[in-house]
C-alpha cells in the first residue's frame, strides 16, 4: 500500500551559483508544494499504513523551518534548488518515519523534483 500527504509552504530563495542576470540569481519566492509518499503493509485492526496525524506531528517542526523563511539561511539549504530541498526533507523525515519512500518538491505547479533515497 502507498499513501501520501502533501503540504504547501511559502518561502524565498535564490541560487547563488547562477550568473548575474539569471532570474534564479535574484531573491524571489515560491508557493512550494511538498509531497511525502510512504509505503508498507496495512496495520491491523486500523487498516491503514500510518496515521496521517502522526505524519503531521513528525513533519510540523520541519515545516516550520521551511514556511515563510529565507531558505538560503537554513542549514543545509545554502543552495536551495528543489533537488537539494527534496534531499534535505528526505533526510529529516526518513529519520522519523522510516516508511518514507519518496519526496516530491514542486517549485512551481509545473516544475519540481522527486527523491527516492540514494
Ligand atoms: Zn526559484
Amino acid at each position: 500500500m502507498k499513501i501520501f500527504k502533501s503540504y504547501t509552504f511559502e518561502a524565498a530563495h535564490f541560487l547563488p551559483h547562477m550568473p548575474e542576470g539569471h532570474p534564479c540569481r535574484r531573491i524571489h519566492g515560491h508557493s512550494w508544494k511538498m509531497e511525502l509518499h510512504f509505503d508498507g503493509e496495512l496495520v491491523m485492526p486500523y487498516e491503514w499504513l500510518i496515521d496521517f496525524h502522526e505524519i503531521d506531528t513528525a513533519v510540523d517542526p520541519i515545516y516550520k523551518i521551511l514556511d515563510h523563511n529565507f531558505l538560503n539561511e537554513v542549514e543545509g539549504l545554502e543552495n536551495p534548488t528543489s533537488e537539494v530541498i527534496s534531499i534535505w526533507v528526505w533526510n529529516k523525515v526518513k529519520a522519523k518515519l522510516p516508511a518514507l519512500y519518496k519526496v516530491v518538491i514542486f517549485e512551481t505547479p509545473e516544475a519540481g523534483s522527486e527523491y527516492l533515497g540514494e
